[in-house]
């Protein structure tokens, strides 16, 4: 599959981006825990005990697993034919999440603090190959949301968003997955069909060239 990213030099950035900036979090993670156990070394507060390295080892790795520097390397670009979709939400429990839930668009509901709603589709594809790939995409709202006044990280949007997709793909659709982004592009379109936005995907007219909520190049 010939590349077609590099033709949108926004997208191409984009994908830099969702590269490098994992990496570069997780190094300086772990110079700041190197330099910290130099430090406590010639303090001679290292004690010399295995489950002292062994925690150690544990908060070493904290970063692969909340970062994930690289994803990217099992990341590749596809094209194929969808078999399932599926939409899925659950609420997790955390104490790191907006104090307040937006109102105005889909159905709002109002969590507690610790909690929040994710959501998210899973995509079932056959590959060319015929390898079967299953795919998760999370949305991304951004922007317009906010140009209007609606704060972000609004449940309700996503949801909307992420709904919206289950009668966007059709079983049988050929579909393109493009290492780096959430959404697959969808082949073949109809007249009257959508375009997707790769990064948020949000569903755009088929004449517009940026998409109406990130502003990122729609691929055509
Ligand atoms: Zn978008």
């Amino acid at each position: 599959m010939k590349d077609i990213i590099s033709k949108y030099p926004d997208l191409v950035k984009y994908r830099k981006k969702g590269i490098t900036v994992p990496i570069i979090f997780t190094a300086v993670f772990e110079l700041i825990l190197a330099v910290l156990i130099v430090a406590l070394y010639f303090n001679n507060m290292i004690i010399s005990h295995y489950v002292f390295y062994l925690i150690l080892v544990v908060i070493a790795l904290i970063p692969f697993i909340i970062f994930k520097p690289f994803s990217f390397l099992f990341d590749k670009d596809y094209k194929g034919k969808v078999e399932k979709v599926k939409y899925n939400e659950k609420l997790n429990k955390s104490s790191q999440i907006p104090v307040s839930y937006v109102t105005g668009i889909g159905d709002i509901q109002d969590y507690r603090d610790n909690e929040h709603m994710d959501c998210w589709q899973t995509i079932s594809i056959e590959t060319e190959d015929g390898i079967k790939v299953e795919y998760d995409a999370k949305p991304k709202i951004e922007k317009t949301h906010q140009d209007e006044g609606i704060p972000m990280a609004s449940f309700g949007v996503k949801k909307y968003v992420v709904s919206s997709l289950l009668d966007y793909y059709e079983i049988g659709d050929e579909v393109e997955h493009y290492s780096g982004f959430a959404f697959n592009k969808k082949l073949n379109l109809k007249p009257n069909d959508k375009n997707i936005c790769i990064v948020c995907g949000t569903l755009n007219s088929q004449k517009e060239n940026t998409c109406k909520n990130c502003g990122h190049s729609i691929v055509k």
